[in-house]
């Protein structure tokens, strides 16, 4: 029996992922679409109200926008799998991409969508005590933190989000930032300067995270005068940022000096024939879901146009 050689699979499951799987599928490339077996939906799928994605005036929830995306890529064909592909072999005219439940596919293209994920301060402790004081994801963990004291570090708009959110929980929320101003979009400030609930420790960067069992307090440094002191908080919530998800691509195709895939820009066309990025895995600049989905667009037409070539 001859092995299924599939046009086009899809790894990655955001607003990139989906978006280039509505495209393909009605493209009739018949694309399988991996989702992650533990992040399907991606990063919006931890957010609360997004209020900028064009077409909803009334804002929408993160799932429920992912959950659109999905069911209109299952509306045109696509194949969703629940699954992480954990091998990519990308050379070559046939790809090979081997999946978390063993199975092993071939495919003439390959979209990667895999987007990233929250980056560390990097501490010791921070690990230590993730899910017990530290957290990454304020719709998450912050129900358990009803009437505490707690913080967020970071100064760009995921931040000004969470600790915006954590509002509704907390008797108090600290923003821990390293400098003197925020990098988040005005409309977000705005929001959390006029909170009373909010409280900025600007110019402070957090050297550890205290406690036994349970986080206690953060051990904190002023980065003008150098000064430390200690501050008693039950919880806290890392915003700084992401990194791309490429770990399973090092080696095999090209990334720039901080990780991420490099494209043959306006394409998605990667070094490697038949391969395409899109989304937060290529961009480090603009990281919308917009933007993502407009991404994702780009690469499945560019993969459409590759295979009618071949
Ligand atoms: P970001 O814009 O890269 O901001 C990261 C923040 O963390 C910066 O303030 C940075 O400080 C700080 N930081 C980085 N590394 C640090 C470290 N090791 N220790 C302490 N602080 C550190 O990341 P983001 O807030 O996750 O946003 C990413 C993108 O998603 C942005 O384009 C944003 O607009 C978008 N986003 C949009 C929305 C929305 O519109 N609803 C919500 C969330 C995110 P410095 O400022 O000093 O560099």
């Amino acid at each position: 029996m001859s092995e299924k050689i599939y046009d086009l699979v899809i790894v990655g499951s955001g607003p990139a992922g989906y978006t280039a799987g509505i495209y393909a599928a009605r493209a009739q490339l018949e694309p399988v679409l991996y989702e992650g077996s533990v992040t399907a939906g991606g990063a919006l799928m931890n957010t609360t109200e997004v209020e900028n994605f064009p077409g909803f005036p009334a804002g929408v929830m993160g799932p429920d926008l992912m959950d659109s995306l999905k069911a209109q890529c299952e509306k045109f064909g696509t194949k969703l799998v629940r699954d992480d592909i954990v091998d990519m072999q990308l050379k070559g005219d046939l790809k090979t991409l081997t999946d978390g439940s063993g199975n092993v596919l071939k495919a003439r293209s390959v979209i990667l969508a895999t987007g990233s994920a929250y980056k560390e301060i990097g501490l010791e402790n921070e690990k230590r005590l993730s899910g017990r004081g530290v957290s990454w994801c304020a719709t998450c963990d912050g129900f358990f933190f009803r009437d505490h004291e707690i913080a967020v570090v970071g100064g760009g708009d995921s931040a000004m989000e969470e600790a915006t959110f954590l509002t509704k929980f907390a008797k108090k929320v600290v923003i821990i930032h390293r400098r003197d101003s925020f990098r988040a979009s005005k409309i977000m400030i705005d929001r959390v300067l006029a909170n009373p609930k909010i409280e900025v420790m600007w110019n402070t960067e957090v050297l550890d995270v205290l406690g036994a069992d349970n986080m206690t307090g953060l051990k904190l440094r002023n980065t003008l005068d150098g000064k430390e002191s200690e501050r008693a908080l039950t919880a806290l919530f890392v915003a700084i940022g992401h990194l791309p998800r490429s770990e399973l691509l090092t080696g095999q195709i090209d990334l720039d000096s901080e990780g991420y895939v490099k494209v043959e820009f306006p394409s998605t066309r990667t070094n490697l024939s038949g391969v395409f990025a899109c989304g937060d895995l290529v961009d480090h600049t603009y990281r919308q879901a917009i933007t993502a989905a407009g991404t994702g667009c780009q690469a499945a037409l560019d993969a459409e146009k590759f295979l009618s070539h071949h």
